[in-house]
Parts: structure tokens; sequence; C-alpha cells
């Protein structure tokens, strides 16, 4: 695979790329629509993303190529950069130009992207891009940034040069993962744990619908709205500053005040899957792998019927994962409506799981789904084998 982009590059740019360095994708374990919330969240790295390939040159211009795109481009380094339409080069061009507001000194690049997540279906390969982009740069420049900059300064990219109002959870999770290790954090305090989540003998199946999550922006404003009506009607009583900040006893006893039964039941889901979160971390340190399964059904239910976020597509999906006594656990992940749902999955059974998910579903909705092993990996770093390009 990298012997093969070395080739990919030398072909482009008639040189060896003088670095290569990689960025995952990543998924959310655990933990869905409550970041909002001050809740917790539990995404891990995944083992697919994005590489770069790079080498210095003396043109004072950025020149952008992605195996995955036709668009190339070359933008010189004095140029006032800007966003151009939908392109895909805005992702590293944002970024360039953030280091360059914050005064730091460049020079020209030639950069070989290419990423193996499936890209716009939720693993986010947007904030993959971003993150190996500002990983480079820091190193090939000595930007002098620290993780925790190159995180907050991806996701401003994304929020204002590309216009995604994304929260920080995706850049945090494709720099700070680690192998075998999933990050329960808060995403408004940036506190955060390394769970331990060996995953022994089984695998993380990642079921991509290949449905547009079309629905997913305007549900996902209605989400936040109804949970700003849920807190305030609690707050008559309750001296809290979010949902999270209430366990389930709690809510249970405070519920009645949430007079609309929609409403109520929204604020029922986030508070159950914040403490499932704690659990499932639990669990997952204690290698209590069917435990962690029943907490991933359980949250996929709760994400079905409380807070209705699934779709017809996702609950296939699950549906037949419960079927198959070698899947420990299944739920959707990400935003909902579409996008990916994730599998815990034997290692020996997954080539059968693959098999009849995508036929149950082809069978249900009329056209396949992609599916992937992938493991816990590793977050975004420089990859140092030398790449003879052969
Ligand atoms: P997601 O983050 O869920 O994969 P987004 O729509 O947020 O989907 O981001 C996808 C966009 O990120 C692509 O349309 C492209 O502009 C950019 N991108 C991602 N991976 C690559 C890549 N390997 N090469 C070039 N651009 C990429
Ligand atoms: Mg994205």
């Amino acid at each position: 695979m990298k012997a093969h982009l070395q080739q990919e590059y030398i072909k482009h740019y008639g040189k060896e790329a003088s670095a290569t360095y990689f960025s995952p994708g990543r998924v959310n374990l655990i933990g869905e629509h409550i970041d909002y919330n001050g809740g917790l969240v539990m995404p891990c790295a995944i083992t697919f993303g994005s590489y770069l390939l790079v080498s210095p040159n003396n043109d004072q211009v950025f020149r952008f190529k992605s195996l995955n795109f036709s668009e190339q481009a070359e933008v010189p380094l004095q140029a006032e950069h800007k966003k151009i339409g939908e392109v895909w080069y805005n992702y590293p061009v944002g970024v360039i130009t953030h280091f360059i507001n914050d005064g730091k000194n460049l020079q020209g690049l030639d950069m070989l992207f290419y990423g193996d997540i499936p890209i716009g279906s939720g693993l986010s390969s947007s904030a993959s891009i971003e993150v190996v982009t500002a990983f480079a740069l820091n190193d090939l420049f000595n930007a002098g940034y620290s993780k925790l900059d190159l995180v907050k300064l991806s996701q401003s990219v994304e929020n204002k040069f590309i216009g995604v109002n994304c929260g920080i959870m995706d850049q945090f999770a494709v720099a700070f993962g680690e192998k075998d290790k999933a990050l329960m954090l808060n995403c408004d305090t940036l506190d955060y744990q390394a769970v331990d989540s060996n995953l022994g003998n089984y695998l993380l199946a990642i079921i991509n619908t290949n449905k547009p999550r079309k629905l997913a922006e305007s549900k996902y404003n209605e989400r936040v709205q109804e949970c700003q009506t849920a807190l305030a009607a609690l707050k008559q009583q309750l001296d809290i500053n979010y949902l999270c900040d209430i366990d389930t006893e709690t809510f249970e006893q405070h519920k009645h005040l949430i007079t609309d039964a929609t409403v109520q039941a929204r604020a029922a889901h986030v508070v159950a899957e914040n403490d499932r979160v704690k659990l499932a971390a639990k669990a997952l340190s204690n290698n209590n792998l069917a435990e962690f399964g029943r907490l991933m059904y359980a949250s996929h239910q709760s994400l079905r019927e409380l807070y209705e976020v699934s779709g017809v597509e996702l609950d296939t999906v699950v549906d037949y994962s419960k079927t198959n006594p070698n899947v420990a656990g299944a739920r959707m992940t990400g935003a909902g409506f579409g996008g990916c749902a994730i599998a815990l999955v034997k290692k020996e059974a997954f080539d059968t799981f693959s098999e009849e998910v995508t036929a149950y579903y082809s069978n249900k909705i009329g056209y396949a789904p992609s599916v992937y092993a992938s493991l816990i990996g590793d977050g975004v770093g420089m990859l140092n084998e030398v790449m003879s390009g052969e």
C-alpha cells in the first residue's frame, strides 16, 4: 500500500516524497447525541484513514493532488486564501491559511493525499484530512503547536473555513486515538480518559448503509432544541447546567416537570446514554465484551425509539446482528438517519457476517451496504518506515 503511494508520488511529482503522515478516521463506540448535553462520548480511532506524502519545494507554491479526487491545484504561498466552491483541497488550504494567519513561516510543498476511509459516510474523513495536514505542517516547519492546538485549529478550519458546524470530538479522536484504547471524553471541558479496550478475538465491523444522510442536519437542530426545552423544565427544580448533570434515578424523580411526552423521551435517552458510557468504560476495561455489546444494543434501541434518529437502514443492520451469535453488540454510530452502524464481531466469523448482513440488507433495502473490518488504531503520526518506492 505505502510503496504503491510512493510510486504514485513519483509519477506525479517526479521525485520521492520526503515524509509520510497518517491520520485515522474514527467511530463513536457509544455516547450518541449527548455531546451537546454536557455528556460523555467514547470514540476511538479506526485502522482506516488518510495518508499524506509530502516534500518541500523551492517554488513558493502548495501543490495539491489526491488519489481520491480528480481536481488538483497549485496555490501560491503568498496568495490570499479563500474557500473555492466545494473542491476537496479547501481542507488543506484552510489548514495552511490558519498557520499563515497565526504568523507561522511556511515554505512551498508538494502534497499527495490518499484516503482508504469511505468518504462522506460519517467516519470523519474530513477531520482526518485536516488533522493529517496540520500535523505534517507542524512537524515540517517546527510550528510549535501542541497536539491539542492542532485539534482546535482543525475544528476551527472545519467550522469557519469549510462552514460545517461540527463539535470537537472528531478531530480529538483522530489526533489522540491510541491502539486498543477508547477515549472517554467530555467535549466541553476536554477532560478525557484513555480506556483500555482490548477487543480480544473480536473486531469492529463497520457497516456503511450507503444511504445519504439527508435529514441529519435539520433533525439534529430539532433535537438540540428539544433538549434545551427539557433542560429548562428540569431547571425549575434542579440546579443543573446540562441534562447530563443528572443520572437516571434523579431523572425519574423529576421527569414529570417535562410535560411534552416527546421532549421527555428525548431527555430520557440523553440521561440514560450518559450512564451507559460510564458502564461501557467499565465493561471494556474489564474485558467484558458481552456487557459492552449489551450496552451497544441498548444504546441503539434508545436512539431508535426515544430519540428517533435511526431509520430502517440502520435498524436493519442491527436487527440482523441480533440474530447472529457471533455478534456481541451493534448500534448506529454518528448523527443517524443513514451513515454507518458498527458491530462487535468475532474475528473468525467476520466473512460470514459480512456476507449475511449484505444479503439481509440488500433484500430488505434494495441496495447493498459496504462492510469493513477494523480494529482500534492509533491517532495521527508520521510513518517512519522508509518508503523505497519499490
Ligand atoms: P466525512 O467526514 O463523514 O467523511 P465530510 O463530508 O465531512 O464527510 O468530508 C468529506 C470531504 O473531505 C470530501 O468531500 C473531501 O472534500 C475531503 N476529503 C476527505 N478525504 C479526502 C481525501 N483522501 N482526499 C481529498 N479530500 C478528502
Ligand atoms: Mg466530516
